[in-house]
């Protein structure tokens, strides 16, 4: 099969980009510039280069940014990751919102117009379009939405979490409103740890979830630990990558969101898992009093119910301290190569 995977510089695309490979694939990779989709290709293993290139979209929130790339070659499936990630944002507007949701209507309009081979879109959302908070039921499942207004989107800190809802329920208004020729899918994964992407050229760049575990290794919380709030919940990366390319190829995923979650975590257990497994960080954590008196977890919280990423899509979760294990592993690799 022939897939669009935009945003290929990206922690978790760089993971659905090696599984799409190893199901045979082949993914033409949307960069923003030549000189990071030279870095992607140079990231990838030999035997399976030939079967990926890379197309600049230097701003996926123009107009028509991936008529293009879409009318190039035909293409079965499309998968979009690419948007803005980062905890607070300068203008919510210009550098959030709009690469989040006209890159999310612009893409879909792009296909609906110009590739009618496309057969299924997965659209990374996240367990952002679904958390309510304060306002939290017992149980958290595909038919919840985050509660998050267009008021709230101007805050440069809530920004992010509304341009995952408003990008998501636009692309379902799309599907809905254009009898659209493919079917959409959305996995709505919850904050995301797993190894660092292979094109990363410098930790200063470690995608915004991952930062904690960095922080945290070196010695950025040596005189506290900051607190875990306001997501308890986890995944690790590469499951996030299968739900992807499973979303894309299962059938009965069509017309579905996929709250793909693991487990719960607080910075102090991963502060643990740093201690029981790497000598080489001790020295940069902070007081064992602090990670073991202090646990963040709060006494009453949500639950999950992440049945239909199993059933559906047929994920078998990785436990935390597989994925923090790994991601270390990765952070400390590329401090010793650079
Ligand atoms: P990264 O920051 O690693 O990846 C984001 C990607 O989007 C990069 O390739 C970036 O390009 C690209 N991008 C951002 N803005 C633009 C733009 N205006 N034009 C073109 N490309 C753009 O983050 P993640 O891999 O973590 O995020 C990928 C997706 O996963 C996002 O949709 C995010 O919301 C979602 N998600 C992430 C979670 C997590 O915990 N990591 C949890 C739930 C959902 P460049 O590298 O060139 O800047």
């Amino acid at each position: 099969a022939k897939v669009l995977l935009t945003g290929g510089t990206g922690f978790i695309a760089s993971h659905v980009l090696d599984c799409l490979l190893r199901h045979g694939c082949e993914v033409v990779v949307t960069v923003r510039s030549e000189e990071k989709g030279e870095r992607v290709m140079q990231s990838l293993d030999e035997k399976v280069a030939a079967l990926v290139t890379t197309a600049v979209v230097a701003n996926i929130a123009q107009d028509g940014a991936f008529d293009e790339v879409l009318k190039s070659t035909p293409f079965d499936y499309v998968v979009h990751t690419a948007s803005p990630y980062q905890l607070r944002f300068d203008d919510p507007v210009k550098d959030c919102l709009d690469p989040a949701i006209k890159g999310t209507t612009g893409i879909l309009r792009s296909i609906h117009a110009h590739a009618p081979t496309v057969k299924r879109v997965v659209i990374t959302s996240s367990s952002a379009a679904i958390l309510c908070p304060p306002d939290h039921p017992d149980v958290y499942d595909e038919s919840f939405w985050s509660s998050v207004t267009w008021e709230d989107a101007m805050d440069p800190a809530k920004a992010y979490v509304a341009s995952k809802k408003f990008s998501e329920q636009a692309a379902w208004a799309f599907v809905e409103d254009n009898a659209t020729t493919f079917s959409l899918a959305t996995i709505n994964n919850s904050y995301t740890f797993g190894p660092l992407q292979r094109s990363l050229a410098s930790l200063d760049d470690i995608n915004t979830s991952n930062k904690r575990i960095y922080d945290l290794a070196r010695g950025a919380m040596r005189d506290g630990i900051e607190p875990t709030a306001p997501v308890f919940t986890f995944v690790d990366v590469r499951d996030v990558a299968l739900a992807h390319v499973r979303a894309m190829s299962v059938p009965e995923a069509g017309g579905k969101r996929f709250y793909v979650v693991s487990g719960f975590f607080t910075n102090h257990r991963i502060c643990g898992l740093l201690r029981r497994h790497f000598r080489e960080v001790y020295d940069n954590l902070p007081p064992l009093s602090d990670e073991l008196g202090n646990d963040d977890f709060p006494i009453v919280h949500w639950g999950f119910d992440n049945s239909r990423s199993k059933d559906v899509l047929g994920i078998r979760y990785m436990n935390l301290e597989q994925s923090i294990v790994d991601t270390v592993k990765s952070i400390l690799a590329l401090k010793k190569a650079t």
